[in-house]
């Protein structure tokens, strides 16, 4: 999930705050809101910045371990290395942080990767849903699952790569045409890695959405994309959770067909450069509109 259709501004704070919101001089790096990350303990040996409440870090070194893992695959299937921060945080400091002060969904926004340490209420969610499957459904999920107390954990704490994807879109100019098709981005990529990086955990990551579709075990207020383009973000939990199944397995289906390095070409089909869209729009509006872009600094303000 990305923050990206919020509607209100966001706060900017003190001038202090709005000096810690950097970005670099062209468009081609995301900004990094730094804002986020005060008070917060930091873990030093990643790729990225991680920071983390006091008594989430043991996960907080669980995440971020496979984040750099995911973060080196990534970064060699799509030659592009973004900067942002894993935020690993507990209840009260999500709820102090978080754009949702409900303690469900992770999410990227403006560089950070809003993690919960703590077993999330999705994962209560999802467990409700599995512990009353019909027993056909409930044989499949207690297999690859088990049955113990925090099953779904091991589901759950893949998702992490889900939100890395999107540090990596939005590291660039990125033009999605559709909101689901940049979830379905994030689900490719998370499913790649696990194809390519983590084949013992390839089970425990698609089971639940295949069983729970097969099954029905959801029951989304609404099933087709339009509605998922209209209120995307704000979509009730586990209808939200119906969608990214569907395209987790429409991204499996494929992968599964062409190999992991299709994320590669998913990619390069809205990836667009500034030179790109300089030539856009010399070619296709106005030559004086093509240099928009280059002359930026030295047009009148
Ligand atoms: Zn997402």
């Amino acid at each position: 999930m990305t923050e990206r259709g919020e509607a209100m501004p966001r706060e900017t704070g003190s001038d202090d705050a709005e000096q810690a919101v950097f970005a670099d001089a062209n468009t081609s790096q995301a900004v990094v809101d730094a804002t986020k990350h005060q008070g917060l303990a930091s873990l030093s040996g990643f790729p990225f910045e991680v920071r983390t409440s006091a008594s989430t870090r043991e996960q907080a070194v669980r995440l971020a371990s496979r984040c750099a893992r995911a973060y080196s695959f990534l970064g060699e299937t799509l030659a592009f290395r973004p900067r942002c921060t894993l935020l690993v945080l507990d209840r009260a400091d999500w709820a102090e942080r978080a754009s949702n002060p409900a303690y469900v969904m992770p999410y990227y926004d403006a560089g950070n990767l809003f993690l919960t340490g703590e077993p999330s209420d999705l994962t209560a969610m999802l467990e409700e849903v599995a512990s009353s499957a019909p027993p056909a459904a409930a044989q499949e999920l207690d297999q690859v699952y088990g049955t113990g107390t925090d099953r779904l954990m091991p589901f759950a704490d893949t998702l992490v790569v889900h939100e890395l994807a999107h540090a990596f879109h939005d590291g660039v100019p990125f033009v999605f045409p559709r909101s689901w098709l940049m979830e379905l981005f994030a689900d490719m990529a998370l499913y790649a890695f696990v194809v390519a990086e983590e084949p013992g955990e390839r089970l425990h990551f698609e089971t639940l959405p295949r069983v729970a579709l097969q099954y029905r075990l959801l029951k989304p207020v609404a099933r087709d994309l339009r509605y998922f383009e209209a209120f995307y973000p704000y979509i009730e939990p586990l209808t939200y959770v119906w969608y990214q199944f569907r395209f987790t397995m429409m991204a499996k289906g494929v992968v599964d067909a062409a190999g992991p390095d299709v994320l590669r070409r998913l990619w390069e089909a809205f990836a667009l450069t500034d030179e790109q869209l300089a030539r856009v729009l010399g070619g296709q509006v106005h030559p004086e509109a093509g240099q928009w872009l280059a002359r930026w600094d030295g047009l009148p303000r």
